[in-house]
């Protein structure tokens, strides 16, 4: 039994850990707790409660106040948890799993991008993906292979609503990857490409993600060709990355845009930008 305590406790440790980067030592920190709760109650319910309580009150105090603190000295900056200069995370457990600090000048070009985005198409919001931990360099940020140095962050494409072909800013994917937009038949299918060499990877997000809405969007290429000319026009960025039939189609020039390589998976979802 103590046996089996100490392999769940492993276990969540380094879930929380992969999930969130601190989640795992404040874990730790509320183990601390236990021994005291255990005694208080003797209701095993109300100890399992008060256990996951502390665990969530530690967990919030130290995103909301903690870690952007601590994350400065570091070099990275927490992007807008609320919608600020028309930059927003689509969903707002990015910002609850600690997964939006960038270096300050990708912070000021994503929000620069943005903003130039809002005054041309009014209404536009701009939605962020997975940026970076706050802490240390070379920390994986999983299943990303580069988001590890505070330089890299990912984007939604801009969408319209099949239906009535009006502008949205909602995604048909909840977290904004796993719903592509798929080549059409005379055009570069780099996904089949991959796939025929190996690379298994490339398109797997598309069998865990529901598809679901991907009838109810379409993609609004005016907007999105407008977000990667904003954001490539920006001189902090280095690299875009975007699927190669997209380059095509919506007549994309720029030498800051790259083929990601089948190693990564497909950027048909979502556009990828980083720092010089
Ligand atoms: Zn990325």
């Amino acid at each position: 039994m103590k046996h089996l305590k100490i392999a769940i406790h492993i276990f969540v440790f380094i879930l929380l850990t992969v999930l969130t980067q601190i989640g795992g030592l404040i874990y730790l920190l509320s183990l601390l707790t236990h021994a005291w709760i255990e005694k208080s109650t003797t209701r095993k319910i109300s100890a399992a409660a008060l256990k996951i309580l502390t665990f969530v009150f530690l967990y919030t105090a130290c995103t909301c106040w903690l870690v952007p603190l601590l994350a400065e000295p570091f070099g990275r900056v927490p992007l807008p948890v609320k919608e600020t200069d028309h930059l927003k995370p689509l969903t707002i457990l990015t910002c609850v799993m600690n997964r939006h600090y960038v270096r300050p000048a990708l912070k000021t070009a994503a929000v620069d991008a943005a903003r130039s985005m809002h005054e041309k198409f009014p209404g536009t919001t701009v939605n962020y993906l997975d940026a970076n931990f706050p802490f240390i360099n070379k920390f994986p940020l999983l299943p990303h292979l580069s988001h590890n140095d505070g330089k890299k962050l990912d984007l939604a494409f801009c969408y319209r609503m099949s239906a009535t072909n009006k502008d949205t800013n909602d995604c048909p994917s909840a977290i904004g990857y796993g719903v592509c937009e798929e080549p059409l038949p005379h055009e570069k299918n780099t996904a089949a490409f991959c796939a025929a060499n190996g690379y298994w990877n490339y398109s797997v997000l598309t069998y865990i993600i529901p598809q679901k809405n991907k009838k109810m969007f379409s993609l609004d290429e005016g907007r999105t060709r407008e977000l990667v000319q904003q954001l490539t026009a920006q001189k902090a960025i280095g690299k875009l990355f975007i699927e190669p039939h997209l380059i095509e189609r919506l007549k994309l020039q720029s030498d800051k845009i790259r083929f990601h390589g089948c190693q990564a998976v497909r950027h048909d979802d979502h556009i990828h930008i980083q720092l010089k």
